[in-house]
């Protein structure tokens, strides 16, 4: 870690005169570190304590899909390991829940949503994901990460709002245009391969990644994790606004050589044959009415153990419980796969037409 800050010139440089720091690491659902699915606290705690020592106040916040508040914050905060990455680092968490409505008129999809107050007051916004496929991304890393600055319960109405995944993800970078973070790190010391953001298989990648600018650093790993740039619509949609480079080699690298780092990883089962026809040879329009059509559905398997979380964070609610089993009413189904994220059985599965 200090290695990558160096490069910036240090938490000073990133610093840059500002006092007041917010780090926001990948908190999604309440999960061990070593699930992999939440940015690891070692990562949170190394980058806290350089900027903690260069004399800044340090914070750490998120808010996953559940409703923000004090008591759903403890929870979140202690089951990832935030609690002793503050306690060891010097930082303190953010416990304060006040929202904001912020606006950017220049943004192309989504140019007003609610927002942590925090995030909008801070001097420094440093994002700090975790390097994962995604179902419905993708994949996630410092950009998508930025979906939790809206307050618990607004994402299933961005869901719902943007039901395809060019649009969903072009709200979510037009959210990293609005709170623009300072700095972006990425967790890819151990990421998660297959069916992320929650329910892949840890991954052992040994790489942490940062820059100022959050896109580049998502395209660095990408090229990492074998995974094409342009599979990835958050920065399809950076690089036609000018945000990023299409292709990892226009980027600067510095630090390690990277060609020993190159890892493939599996990606989510959510992904279908014939991507190539339908991102290069229709035009767009169309091109996102067949995949919302030919996009997998999600199904029940027997491991369902009817807690009903699936039901509660559905956007369309379109889950409804038979006695202890979930079950889905497709023709509603936006296929945003937030059930399937937030199962903790991994009782969801998918299925093709
Ligand atoms: S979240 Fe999973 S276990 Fe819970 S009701 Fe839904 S499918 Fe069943
Ligand atoms: S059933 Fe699952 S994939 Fe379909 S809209 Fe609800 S949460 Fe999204």
């Amino acid at each position: 870690m200090r290695r990558v800050m160096d490069a910036f010139g240090g938490a000073e440089g990133i610093l840059a005169g500002r006092k007041r720091v917010l780090v926001k690491p990948n908190l999604v659902m309440p999960k061990k570190p070593e699930a992999a699915a939440t940015t690891h606290p070692a990562v949170v705690a190394a980058v806290c304590r350089a900027f903690v020592k260069a004399g800044a106040e340090v914070y750490i916040i998120d808010s996953n899909i559940a409703p923000h508040s004090v008591p759903v914050l403890n929870v979140m905060y202690k089951s990832s390991g935030m609690d002793k990455a503050a306690a060891e680092s010097g930082a303190q968490l953010c416990f304060d829940v006040a929202t904001r409505k912020t606006e950017r008129a220049e943004n192309r999809t989504l140019t007003s949503f609610p927002c942590l107050a925090p995030v909008l007051d801070t001097e420094l916004l440093v994002t700090v994901g975790k390097a994962k496929t995604h179902g419905l991304a993708y994949f996630t890393g410092t950009v998508k990460n930025l979906f939790g600055v809206l307050p618990g319960m607004e994402k299933p109405n961005i869901h719902r709002k943007f039901p395809a995944a060019a649009d969903f993800m072009s709200a979510i970078v037009d959210i990293c245009e609005t709170v623009k973070p300072g700095f972006a790190v990425l967790d890819g010391v151990v990421g998660m391969e297959g069916d992320g953001p929650t329910a892949g298989t840890p991954k052992a990648f040994g790489v942490i990644l940062g820059g100022a600018n959050p896109h580049a650093v998502d395209l660095a790993a990408c090229h990492l994790m074998s995974l094409r740039p342009e599979r990835v619509p958050a920065l399809a949609e950076a690089a036609a606004r000018g945000l990023v480079p299409r292709s990892a080699d226009k980027l600067t690298w510095l630090g390690d050589e990277t060609a020993r780092l190159i890892t493939v990883f599996r990606p989510p089962k959510t992904e279908r044959v014939g991507g190539f026809f339908l991102r290069h040879l229709i035009p767009k329009r169309l091109n996102r009415r067949l995949r919302a059509v030919m996009a997998k559905y999600p199904v029940i398997s027997p491991r369902c153990g009817g807690c009903g979380e699936c039901a509660r964070i559905c956007p369309q609610k379109t889950i409804t419980m038979d006695g202890k089993k979930a079950v889905v009413d497709e023709k509603n189904c936006i296929k945003c796969y937030c059930c399937h994220e937030f199962c903790s059985m991994r009782a969801i599965d998918f299925r093709g037409r």
